[in-house]
């Protein structure tokens, strides 16, 4: 009766087109569509993600002048700028479209935006349409980025301490090189970008695991091997190290070796994303090697004990969900933020510099999948997992917010 009386009102979501950007505004989409929405998704052309796989949505493109191009941690802020410069006007053009068009009998009620989409305001604006931001990241980076804009306007902190050892008093156990604008060479740029990001910003902060509670669609650019699933169904439980480091960091063709020799040398067996051609024969038997995998279903998988992870958001809920531990490699931005919670403050992560030697990966993923100190990690992991499980469930802070959510937009 409730999805009945809703299904008139369409929210109008806009993801940015990063695979770690998709995959929670798609969930949140799933979700809102099981609450009684209509969603219609636009999006970039850049990164066109798989219609077919959500046939409950309208998918309408925007013309962003971005096709062709590779993303890196390099060019990373000047594509999102760019989208921010070219994407403005076709946007206002489409949803005023959208607006007059008989087809659409169901009204917009608001539009939900990736928060490095921040065009969408003054579109929203000039449309006198309600607008909700997404941050795909954690509350964690969300509230250091506020402490880090107000130490720099304060002058209390300046970008050259971004790599200091040094703990940053107000933002503890973060240390100077753990902030999420180290690592950048633009670091003006990406301050820039992140003032923009948060001025529109509305207060509430929660982190959400989204795609335990959408359903199961896949919003994978790239298509998802599933032979892994077999091959780690003939591992001994909680024996396998899943290895995958994102689908936007670079790394050296020494540190590949490096891994490649530290993963072999452990004598366990592993699971690695994306592995380039030219290491495949150092790496011995014991593994499994993909270009995609089903990420949430691998790690769902009881022969997982353990990831070795950039620390990306997604990647780092989805094992913190499945009660695995991980050794944290950090890249960049939020990762270090990430790396540095998962170890000093919930005790389920090795943090790891990077540059290390096959000797040292050897111990340490030893470490992690054979020795006490694993185990004790896991122990902890499956505590979180349960304390998560909780608050999924009726009652529960994360069930609780969502009703949340749909009430202020029904209240919109
Ligand atoms: N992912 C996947 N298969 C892979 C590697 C990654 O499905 O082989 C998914 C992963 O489940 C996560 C997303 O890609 O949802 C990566 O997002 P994350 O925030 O962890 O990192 P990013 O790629 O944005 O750096």
């Amino acid at each position: 009766m409730e999805e009945q009386r809703q299904r008139h009102q369409r929210i109008v979501l806009l993801p940015c087109l990063f695979q770690g950007h998709i995959n929670p505004m798609l969930q949140l989409g799933s979700i809102l569509h099981s609450k009684g929405f209509s969603i219609t998704i636009t999006h970039t052309q850049f990164n066109f993600p798989n219609t077919l796989n959500h046939p409950n949505f309208n998918f309408l493109p925007i013309v962003d002048g971005f096709s062709n191009c590779n993303v890196s941690s390099v060019n990373f802020i000047d594509v999102i700028s760019g989208f921010n410069s070219n994407c403005k006007a076709p946007l206002q053009e489409l949803m005023a479209q959208m607006m007059e068009a008989k087809e659409y009998q169901d009204e917009i009620t608001c539009i939900i935006y990736d928060e490095y989409m921040y065009f969408a305001e003054a579109v929203a604006n000039h449309l006198k349409l309600p607008s909700i931001i997404l941050s795909t990241s954690s509350a964690t980076n969300t509230l250091s980025f506020h402490t880090i804009l107000q130490l720099l306007k304060d002058s209390h902190i300046s970008t050259q301490d971004s790599m200091s050892p040094e703990l940053v008093p107000e933002l503890q156990p973060l240390r100077f090189k753990d902030l999420p604008i180290s690592n950048f060479n633009n670091i003006e740029d990406l301050l820039q970008l992140i003032a923009k990001a948060h001025e529109t910003r509305i207060s509430t902060l929660h982190d959400r695991p989204f795609h335990k509670i959408a359903p199961a669609a896949s919003s994978s650019l790239m298509e998802e091997d599933n032979s892994c699933i077999a091959w780690l169904d003939e591992q001994m439980r909680n024996s396998v190290i899943y290895v995958s480091l994102g689908s936007i960091a670079s790394m050296k063709k020494k540190e590949l070796a490096e891994m490649a020799w530290g993963l072999a040398n452990s004598k366990q067996p592993f699971l690695w994303v994306s592995l380039p051609d030219g290491f495949k024969e150092a790496v011995g038997e014991r593994r499994c090697i993909v270009k995609w995998a089903p990420q949430k279903e691998v790690l769902a998988h009881s022969a997982i004990g353990g990831f070795w992870s950039h620390c990306g958001w997604n990647s780092t809920l989805e094992s913190i969900c499945e009660g695995v531990p991980m050794i944290c490699q950090a890249f960049f931005g939020d990762q270090r933020v990430h790396a540095r919670y998962l170890s000093q403050v919930r005790k389920i992560g090795m943090e790891w510099e990077n540059n290390l030697g096959r000797g040292e990966i050897e111990r340490a993923i030893r470490k992690l999948m054979v020795d006490r100190e694993g185990e004790e990690m896991r122990q902890q992991a499956m505590e979180l997992k349960e304390k998560i499980d909780d608050c999924m469930k009726e009652g529960g802070s994360s069930y609780n917010s969502l009703n949340v959510l749909v009430d202020y937009i029904l209240s919109l």
